[in-house]
């Protein structure tokens, strides 16, 4: 069953999606200063070596962030790929190729534990199921010292929403949730599980921020998922927006047999989003396709 490693995929152009996403919808939701509850389900080992013999043997990384990281000296990137490369830099040496990539755990991390935030008592709640992962994202996460500010549990992450959901009330009766579900999908389960997840999630708890990552391979369950999100979203009358990012590479010839393409699916998206996103993937995408002719983005939403 545990046959994936994110470690093998970290940095990818997969990952520079949905990290893009995850911090754009983070960051906007944290301009208010009320307690804001982060639940990444699926949460990794939270922080990678790009240059480590996992990484090495993909090469993923090499196509992704690396490439990316060219654009990083660039004047006036759009300003949520600005935000994403900022991030990432900000766990590397200033001179040379990049060497950590952060995972979710810590870019989420990264955002609590800055200064204007600090005070305002935002909690992280990550969870890992694979035995030599869950230990991994332990000690990254012991290393921060962030005491009862973040939680790390070696149980299903799709299970711990109905725990977690509806967020406790802050002051003023405020509940506010931003969730990542991101996961590997080795197991074909993993499609209708977030299907459901999401669908418990939006009766718990209608109002909170939904990020759900899914790849794009030839697979039943794979295509329909975006449809199935969003008619959840449609009967629950909230807003949804789906982003694409595809290098164009052919399905079969993705180097190392990789992923040629990933989406987003967001319900509840802040209202900047779409914006943010159409300005931020055609440079993005010009950096990372493969095949330029084929390579595409897409970003749609409930809103037009
Ligand atoms: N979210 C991470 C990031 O962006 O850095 C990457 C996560 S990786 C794509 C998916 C992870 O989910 C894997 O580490 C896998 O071991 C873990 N996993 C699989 N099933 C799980 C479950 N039911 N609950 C929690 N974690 C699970």
């Amino acid at each position: 069953m545990f046959s994936y490693r994110h470690a093998f995929h970290a940095g990818n152009h997969a990952d520079a999606l949905k990290h893009l996403t995850l911090l754009a919808c983070t960051r906007h939701l944290m301009q208010k200063p009320a307690p804001l509850q982060l639940i990444d389900t699926h949460a990794g080992a939270g922080i990678y070596r790009l240059h480590g013999a996992d990484a090495a043997k993909s090469d993923e990384a090499a196509r992704g962030i690396a490439r990316l990281q060219a654009l990083a000296g660039e004047q006036r990137l759009p300003a949520a790929l600005q935000a994403y490369l900022d991030a990432v830099a900000s766990f590397n040496a200033k001179a040379g190729a990049w060497r950590t990539y952060p995972g979710s755990p810590l870019l989420l991390f990264s955002l609590m534990d800055s200064v204007p935030r600090r005070a305002v008592h935002d909690r992280l709640h990550l969870f890992e199921l694979h035995p030599s992962d869950a230990p991994l994202l332990a000690a990254h996460v012991a290393q921060l010292r962030a005491g009862r500010r973040v939680r790390v549990q070696c149980s299903d992450g799709f299970a711990a929403l109905k725990r977690l959901l509806p967020p406790p009330a802050a002051a003023g009766d405020s509940r506010r949730a931003l969730v990542l579900i991101d996961p590997s999908y080795e197991i074909k389960s993993d499609y209708a599980r977030v299907q459901g997840a999401i669908g418990d999630a939006l009766r718990r708890f209608a109002s909170g921020v939904y990020l759900i990552w899914h790849p794009i391979i030839a697979r039943r369950e794979a295509h329909e998922l975006p449809r199935r999100l969003r008619t959840l979203a449609n009967q629950a009358q909230r807003g949804w927006l789906h982003a694409l990012l595809h290098t164009g590479a052919a399905a079969s010839s993705a180097p190392g047999g990789g992923l040629a393409g990933s989406g987003m699916f967001v319900i509840n998206p802040p209202h900047t989003l779409a914006d943010a996103l159409r300005e931020a993937l055609p440079p993005m995408l010009g950096a990372l396709a493969q095949e330029a002719a084929r390579a595409h983005w897409r970003v749609e939403c409930s809103m037009g």
